[in-house]
């Protein structure tokens, strides 16, 4: 992309002001001229009071139901967006195909077999082998932490199932899922190295409920990775308590379908610029869900809120000079395949990629605008995070990483955003049966999508270069 020089005009004082020096020591705000801001605020009305978003949630979980990567769930919700997405009157709307490796569960179950036999409830992980027909039954060794697991001998672990005890905090901002997610990660390879039968680890999750989180795990053929599933909370305090007791044995019976290949796509649409069509603001969200809620919040959500928010845009008198483009990933949840199909597909139109975001965090209100800009672009930032502020979203720094499927593309240089959602409650529904349609008030989900038509908006309307 062309480096064109800005003008923006400097504010002196406003440091005095701002509750913010101490994010942001310069206070160089652009300035956004007055149709604009009429615009921005047209916009943040509207989409505090849209339906749009709210009913393609609620109709895609309910019309489709759960998404599966490379299932014919996922290609019936392809079509169905794309569907809606035309009588939504978008523009360009088409489906980039790819594929992918499949996995599903057909069964999956465990028991407690001595000395007090009863049920458990578990979930098979993304990736999971097959137990050997009839189930694989063993004596269990439970571990703390995946790196106690590391160091454990492999006299201790061969021929037993392991079981890691790891507990999640629950943060506002979901940071402690990257610690929690390792295990969940790692187990089936670390089990497998060390000659033991299965892994199962406590659930990646902050809830207390009788239900387990799914998600994917690595996989590494060098090594064959056993089986490995999630056992609800209740059921792994069950499961330590009776091993402060004495030795348990557990059965654990997992069946898996895989194919080598099948198909998975991205849906796009736009609303196309009327100067610069070529130049392309990304809003994304990911179409694919786990198999086991009807994947509302883990992402219907995120479509819902970029399909509203480009749809409040195209309603707008005029089209902003550049393009929307509103991109529905799929196959996210198993390894971010759209995201790197649609990165090596368009990788010679990155320079024209002005800003990207993906919301995939819940519903639940955007609390922080982090940005991924040049340092002469952060008066863009600034002037960004003024417009969002009415919508109570701080301004944060500048080292955001956008959402998972647009991660390869601050490589590629292409500035990203990232509206940070609060996470307090997303990882009691994330990848479980519960994450349902029922769970997303429509007043936090019409904040994001006001703000998503905003920053969007902007960086549509303004000449600005976040690469700056
Ligand atoms: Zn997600």
């Amino acid at each position: 992309m062309k480096h064109r020089k800005r003008a923006f005009t400097l504010k002196p004082g406003l440091a005095s002001l701002c509750l913010l020096a101490s994010v942001v020591h310069a206070q160089d705000v652009a300035d956004i001229p007055e149709a604009v801001r009429e615009n921005v605020e047209l916009l943040i009305q509207n989409g505090l009071d849209d339906n749009v978003g709210y009913e393609f949630v609620r109709d895609l979980t309910t019309e489709v139901g759960q998404r599966l990567a490379g299932s014919e769930a996922e290609e019936r919700a392809r079509i169905w967006s794309t569907q809606k997405l035309a009588e939504l009157g978008f523009a360009n709307i088409r489906t980039e195909p790819f594929k992918i490796p499949y996995w599903s569960r057909r069964v999956d179950k465990a028991s407690i077999v001595s000395p007090a036999p009863q049920d458990m409830v578990i979930s098979a992980l993304g990736g999971s082998t097959s137990t050997p027909p009839g189930g694989v039954e063993a004596e269990v060794i439970r571990f703390e932490s995946m790196g106690e697991l590391r160091a454990a001998s492999t006299d201790v672990v061969s021929d037993k199932i392991v079981f890691i005890d790891e507990k999640m905090t629950r943060t506002q901002d979901g940071s402690g899922y990257g610690m929690a997610v390792r295990k969940r990660r790692n187990c089936a390879t670390t089990t497998s190295q060390k000659g033991g039968l299965a892994c199962l680890i406590r659930s990646v999750g902050t809830q207390s409920r009788r239900f387990a989180h799914t998600g994917m795990m690595f996989r590494s053929a060098a090594v064959g990775d056993g089986p490995a599933a999630a056992l609800s909370p209740p059921d792994a305090e069950q499961l330590t308590r009776l091993l402060e007791n004495g030795p348990v044995k557990v059965r654990l019976e997992i069946e898996v379908e895989t194919q080598p290949e099948a198909p998975s796509g991205n849906v796009i649409a736009e609303v196309v610029g009327r100067e610069r069509p070529e130049e392309i603001v990304l809003i994304g969200c990911h179409l694919d869900s786990w198999d086991l809620g009807t994947g509302a919040v883990d992402d219907g959500a995120g479509c819902g809120i970029v399909v509203g928010a480009a749809h409040l845009i195209m309603s707008l008198d005029e089209a902003p000079r550049r393009t929307i483009r509103v991109v529905l990933y799929g196959a996210e949840e198993v390894g971010l395949l759209g995201g790197f199909a649609y990165a090596k597909r368009h990788a010679d139109e990155m320079d024209q990629h002005i800003l990207a975001a993906e919301s995939d965090f819940g519903a639940d209100k955007i609390w922080r605008f982090e940005t991924r800009f040049g340092d002469r672009a952060l008066p863009y930032a600034r002037a960004i995070q003024r417009v969002l502020e009415p919508l109570g979203i701080s301004p944060g720094h500048n080292l955001a990483s956008g959402g998972p499927d647009i991660s390869m593309l601050p490589r590629l240089g292409v500035p990203v955003v990232t509206p940070r959602q609060n996470g307090w409650d997303y990882f009691d529904l994330h990848h479980t049966p519960d994450d349902t349609f029922d769970k997303i008030d429509q007043g936090n989900l019409n904040q994001n999508i006001a703000a998503y038509a905003a920053f969007a908006y902007l960086a549509a309307e303004m000449d600005w270069d976040f690469r700056e």
